[in-house]
């Protein structure tokens, strides 16, 4: 089963994905984690993509798509994907598609994490002090929550018109998020 978290910054998509990942064995692919790990051990992707991150913009579909590559072709995770932060752009969300397809596969379910700013921006200044990202500064947190509305918001309605999309209430506690999403996989 492959399936999308959707939401804006804060949404708790990481969270229900790894809930996910214990639930089914499946992989989660988150791209931030992706991006963090290539800044971390300073390759030449990290360097490029490090002012953008900090900067709270997206990163390049060019270098978004080309990570993702590799874990679509990779025969162990075929039909077990939890995306987590992609797709971000209409062109990711194509892109996606098309992978998918070539590898014969599809998604299955997507679920929409509706949270509205006010909680996201408690949401990230809490969760500056728990991890110390240096995107959840208060002035990034605003400029990633424009990025999502001005870019991402017509992926959501993209997606909001297929049968497998599911929009849930994304201010509820994580358990209850849970609750709402094995229920509508059972
Ligand atoms: P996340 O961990 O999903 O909140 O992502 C953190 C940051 O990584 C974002 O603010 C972007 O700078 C970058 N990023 C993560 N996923 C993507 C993506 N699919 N497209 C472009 N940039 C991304």
């Amino acid at each position: 089963m492959n399936i999308i978290i959707f939401g804006p910054p804060g949404a708790g998509k990481g969270t229900q994905a790894k809930n996910l990942v214990n639930k089914l064995a499946n992989f989660q692919v988150s791209t931030g984690d992706m991006l963090r790990d290539e800044i971390r051990k300073d390759t030449e992707i990290g360097k490029k993509i490090i002012n953008n991150m900090n900067d709270g913009k997206f990163v390049d579909d060019e270098i978004v798509n080309k990570l993702l590559e590799r874990i679509i072709f990779d025969p162990e995770k075929k039909n077990k994907l939890i995306f987590d932060g992609y797709p971000r752009t209409i062109n990711q969300a194509k892109n996606l598609e098309n992978l998918l397809s070539k590898s014969n596969q599809k998604i299955d379910y997507i679920f929409f994490l509706n949270v509205n700013k006010n909680s996201i921006i408690k949401r990230l200044e809490k969760r500056k002090i728990l991890e110390k990202r240096s995107d959840d500064e208060a002035e990034t947190i605003l400029k990633r929550y424009d990025t999502y509305m001005d870019i991402t918001k017509p992926v959501l309605e993209y997606y909001s018109k297929k049968k497998n999309f599911h929009e849930i209430d994304g201010s509820m506690e994580i358990i209850n998020i849970y609750q709402k999403i094995e229920e509508i996989l059972d």
